[in-house]
């Protein structure tokens, strides 16, 4: 997970508009009603979609997986419809920008995987405090302490790590029992232990041992550098496990150069 800097994500005047009309209709209409009236408006968050891809050069906010042509969905960090467990939503978020994140089918949407029943967020927004949930648009959102890690909140992508095995794992950043359960909570509702997303740590890991080796070795050294290179660099998918793989080499000044650069 890398920091997404949300402030970036700026709609322009007639945005602002559209999402404020569509706020006062969600607000006069209760139940079902209300549900059906904000789905009918995706448009409003879709329109941003260009914006939000470009943000993360097309990764999933949450996993960064490079997400296919097309499949990108905008996830609603506070569920605009339903929470799971709990009995009101955050319908009055459904038209705030500052809700959005962008992510792949697999941490948005709820699904059976062969090895983990129930994961991805799906419905899911736990809290740590739920007596704190806000219920309605003049509650404190500030007062809720939330379970899941957020991609634009800094502190938070610094909480997870990935073994070297790819596996994801709490990183030495999450010192408290209180945070630790935050990343276990995140782990599985982003679907971060999916076999696939495993094994391309996995195979970035080794791949990363292999070219420092082979620098050090002195065989290929340019080629070995250049591939390094890709793996860090801003576009790459699962970039921080990247940067945090070739870290483990910083005792190379050529190293430290590289991530310095790169
Ligand atoms: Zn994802």
């Amino acid at each position: 997970m890398k920091l997404i800097d949300i402030s970036k994500l700026m709609p322009d005047p007639e945005w602002f508009e559209k999402a404020a009309k569509a706020r006062k209709g969600a607000g006069a209409r209760t139940g079902t009603k209300r549900a059906r009236y904000i789905s009918g408006k995706s448009e409003i968050w879709t329109e941003l979609r260009p914006m939000m891809v470009q943000m993360s050069a097309g990764k999933c906010w949450y996993c960064e997986t490079k997400i296919k042509r097309d499949y990108h969905d905008i996830d609603h960090f506070r569920p605009k419809n339903e929470v799971e467990g709990a009995e009101s939503d955050y319908w009055w978020l459904a038209f705030d920008h500052t809700n959005y994140r962008l992510a792949c089918p697999f941490c948005n949407r709820e699904r059976n995987d062969d090895e983990f029943p129930k994961v991805g967020k799906g419905t899911h927004f736990p809290l740590l405090n739920p007596s704190e949930r806000a219920t309605c648009p003049e509650d404190d959102l500030s007062r809720e302490i939330i379970k899941l890690l957020d991609p634009t909140n800094p502190g938070d992508p610094d909480l997870l790590n990935y073994n070297e095995y790819g596996l994801p794992i709490t990183s030495s950043n999450a010192c408290t029992r209180e945070l630790k359960e935050r990343v276990d909570e995140s782990i599985i509702r982003y679907h971060l232990k999916c076999k696939e997303l495993v094994n391309s740590r996995r195979t970035i890991a080794a791949n990363i041992d292999k070219y420092v080796q082979r620098i050090n070795d002195g065989k290929n050294v340019e080629a070995c550098k250049e591939n390094l290179r890709c793996l860090i660099q801003p576009h790459a998918e699962y970039l921080s496990h990247a940067r945090r793989c070739l870290c483990k080499h910083f005792e190379h000044q050529w190293v430290q150069d590289m991530l310095a650069t790169t």
